[in-house]
């Protein structure tokens, strides 16, 4: 006899939603693990205690499953686990190695169960890596760290210490005094200078430029990557960044590319500050992007680059939904 495990995530506690959810799960296993239905023995049914609109064991005796046992149960609640999951168990009589299915993000059962996985999402400015981070961190139950908001941080220091972002000897002295951390709060990033919350601050156009140069200088650079790997090793996250998967975490299980053309860059970064009421000019933020990408490729230390093992995404005819759905299928495919 072996055992198959699978679990499926749902938007909404709505009877509809779990039907197909489940039928769906029923067909992947069976798809996956090529079973016929005469040998599957008996299905154990599990769901988190927010769904309570239809009893997922329902859908496999309206599916065919008339003469095999099911068992349904409602899990307790715990903190932090994936909400609006169900799981299945199925038993079977058939000679083969199972593959075990997970969709929706159901991959990540437990925080506290499952394996640390770290996604890599590199890319240049503009590419889509922040929004999409997001949205695989929401769809995962995982954090999403913003690297460049503490390099951001840093350049921030250099301004209230009236620092030229270029003279690296002061800047690392500078480096040497100046605390940088990130805490989450419902799954947001709040990025702290010396004590002092500066999420909004940083992302001011004008801190770009300035991060850009003086993250290319080693001691900030060693600074970051410290925090960086150190959030990695002890929690599930996606990291969006420059050179996660080359140098932050070249073992990271997961590693993607993203880039798009400078227009559509420029246009969404355009898109992005205006919304936030700053002014600024399409032209003259088209020119800083591809300046600052230079910039960032040209650097000696930890440079912008595809890894090896990257996979590259072109996004530029894509919406961020599209994407954040493209990797998650590589990511479900592989856990
Ligand atoms: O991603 P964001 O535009 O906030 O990054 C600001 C700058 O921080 C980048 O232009 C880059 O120079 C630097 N950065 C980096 N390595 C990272 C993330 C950002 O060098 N992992």
């Amino acid at each position: 006899m072996k055992a198959i495990r699978g679990a499926i995530t749902v938007e909404n506690d709505c009877a509809e939603e779990i039907k197909l959810a489940v039928e769906e799960l029923l067909t992947e296993i069976q798809k996956k693990n090529l079973l016929k239905n005469e040998q599957i023995v008996c299905i154990l049914f599990s769901n988190t205690d927010d769904l309570h609109s239809f009893y997922p064991a329902k859908v496999a005796r309206e599916t065919g499953f008339f003469q095999i046992p099911l068992y349904s149960s409602l899990e307790p609640h715990i903190e932090g686990a994936l909400p609006k999951c169900i799981r299945i168990m199925m038993l079977v009589e058939a000679d083969l190695v199972p593959k075990h299915v997970y969709l929706r993000g159901a991959a990540v059962l437990r925080k506290d169960l499952t394996d640390i996985i770290n996604i890599a999402l590199d890319g240049p400015a503009g590419s889509g890596k922040s929004t999409v981070a997001k949205i695989i961190a929401q769809k995962l139950n995982i954090l999403c760290l913003d690297t460049g908001a503490t390099y951001r941080a840093c350049a921030l220091a250099c301004v209230k210490a009236q620092i030229d972002v270029n003279d690296e000897k002061a800047v690392c002295s500078l480096m040497e005094k100046t605390k940088i951390n990130v805490s989450y709060e419902n799954g947001v990033q709040h990025t702290y200078l010396n004590g002092e919350e500066v999420s909004s601050v940083i992302r001011q156009n004008e801190i770009s430029m300035l991060a850009s140069t003086v993250s290319a200088h080693e001691c900030v650079r060693s600074k970051m990557v410290k925090l960086q790997r150190e959030t990695a090793e002890t929690i599930s996250c996606v990291l969006d960044g420059r050179d996660i998967g080359t140098n932050v975490l070249p073992n990271a299980r997961f590693k993607f590319f993203m880039t798009a053309s400078p227009e559509i860059r420029a246009k969404r970064r355009f898109d992005e500050l205006v919304s936030k009421g700053q002014k600024v000019s399409f032209e003259e933020l088209k020119k800083e992007i591809i300046k600052r990408d230079e910039q960032d490729k040209s650097r000696k230390i930890a440079p912008l680059k595809q890894a090896k093992d990257a996979v590259m995404i072109d996004t530029s005819d894509m919406t961020a939904e599209y994407v954040a759905d493209f990797i998650l299928k590589i990511i479900q495919e592989k856990i």
